[in-house]
């Protein structure tokens, strides 16, 4: 703990970390100091870890990434990250992420965006560690601490670790309790883990998945023992690769990574055959409905009575107008326009039933492989490595969202994802494989993911 709170110190022109919090870190690590001694330490005893500001973490403030929550101290903690203490896990801090997770970059993040640690061979340019969960992969990829918790509404966890060469598991829709995560889009957020190999993140899972009645889209399903899968033989399985994924304009250095990936998993026994994933093209559009209609919906809430920040006005509609307009930036300005718009009554049917049917079908296309025999489906992370800070954020934000096209399907789908480092790019960079799975097949994945890390 100590060590990493000296390097937390050393590295914060990285912006990762939006509150330290040593002392609370130090007092934990006594605690487990003592735990260990009565041979009574957890499966994480004396582990530091950082949080993405999107949980409530008790008594230390929670921001979101957002203005409209500066000062706001939960009273409660969430259910992810109190398993993570009940294991004995040591908090360092709160890691920086996109307003409300809403961005591919870190950059609408009220705070600065989080700096990559990465850098192309012979640039001084900053790039981008990817978002939401920006913090929480420049943290880990920098080791400011042994691990993060993030969270993935579309990609949030596998695209930022892809661009800072770390691992990132989404789970399975239901594996993690969503209760104390502040709500992008409920029905497609869900938390996991970001550690450097697929093993600590296998440790990790475990402690943050189970069943919670206070979330009721949580699972009731034992959590095995994800650390066991790791190493486990993958001679046998079926892997698929979905000839949608091959989309216009990749890289040529992303598909060599990707054929590689699928050379490695043949070489440890695994069958490699190509599958159809029809309804791909729909996932992006009808993600970018469906998720601006969820968040525009959720957001309602920071009305300047509940939480933080209020700026006053004539009356109560002028208060809430004032302190929405101060206090939300404008990508999620934008998102709450697009959500409201597509609920409203008459766009209600083109926009918003329509993406529902559509996610329908992206689901249909996975059970139909899942039934085939695939065991896991083997994709690129992203269609690019990291990009500079500043290069993107600043053009059509739709440009943005082109970068999500690998990693939305598994959202709408409700699929476990895992992205791990499996390569680099001409410049040195770090580039992602993904693996997609059954539902709640999690164990396959971290297999599937250990033979080629
Ligand atoms: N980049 C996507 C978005 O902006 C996904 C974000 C996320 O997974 N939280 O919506």
């Amino acid at each position: 703990t100590e060590a990493h709170l000296g390097a937390m110190e050393k590295a914060r022109v990285l912006n990762a970390y939006l509150v330290e919090t040593p002392e609370k870190a130090l007092e934990m690590a006594k605690t487990s100091d003592s735990r260990i001694a009565k041979g009574e330490a957890g499966p994480l005893e004396g582990i530091p870890l950082g949080v993405k500001d999107m949980f409530a973490t008790e008594g230390v403030r929670t921001t979101a990434g957002s203005k409209i929550l500066d000062d706001f101290r939960p009273p409660y903690e969430s259910t992810v990250t109190s398993q993570l203490w009940r294991d004995g896990a040591v908090l360092l801090g709160k890691l920086n992420n996109d307003e409300f997770a809403m961005g591919s970059s870190n950059e609408t993040s009220a705070f600065g965006p989080a700096i990559n640690p990465w850098r192309a061979r012979g640039s001084s340019e900053n790039l981008v560690p990817g978002g939401s969960s920006g913090g929480s992969s420049a943290a880990v990829a920098a080791r400011l601490c042994l691990g993060a918790t993030g969270t993935d509404t579309g990609g949030s966890i596998r695209q930022p670790a892809a661009f800072t060469g770390t691992v990132g598991i989404k789970p399975t829709y239901g594996r993690c309790s969503r209760w104390g995560i502040v709500a992008f889009a409920s029905s497609l957020d869900q938390a996991g883990p970001f550690a450097r190999t697929v093993k600590d993140t296998a440790i990790l899972l475990r402690s943050m998945a189970g069943h919670d009645p206070k979330d009721t889209t949580s699972v009731d399903m034992p959590v095995p023992d994800y650390a066991a899968a790791v190493g486990r033989s993958v001679k046998g399985l079926r892997i698929g690769v979905p000839k949608e994924y091959r989309v216009e304009g990749m890289p040529p250095e992303i598909e060599k990574l990707w054929m590689q990936g699928a050379e490695w998993l043949k070489a440890a026994g695994a069958e490699v055959v190509e599958i159809s994933l029809p309804h791909t093209k729909y996932a992006l559009p009808a993600y970018y409905i469906v998720a601006p209609a969820e968040a525009s919906s959720n957001l309602a809430r920071y009305d300047g009575v509940r939480y933080g920040m209020r700026v006053p006005g004539r009356d109560v509609i002028e208060m809430y107008e004032n302190t929405r307009a101060a206090g939300f930036g404008p990508e999620v300005r934008r998102r709450i326009m697009i959500g409201t718009y597509v609920l409203s009554a008459g766009y209600y049917d083109a926009y918003y039933v329509k993406a529902q049917k559509v996610r329908t079908l992206i689901k249909r296309d996975f059970d139909e492989a899942f039934a085939a025999g695939i065991d896991a489906v083997l994709t690129p992370t992203t269609p690019s490595p990291a990009f500079a800070i500043g290069s993107k954020a600043s053009a059509d934000p739709v440009e943005m969202y082109l970068n999500d096209v690998f990693t939305v399907t598994v959202n709408m789908a409700g699929l476990p994802g895992i992205a791990v480092p499996a390569g680099h790019s001409a410049e040195g960079l770090p580039l992602g494989l993904q693996l997609i799975g059954r539902p709640f097949d999690e164990e396959t994945l971290f297999s599937v993911a250990h033979a080629v890390e």
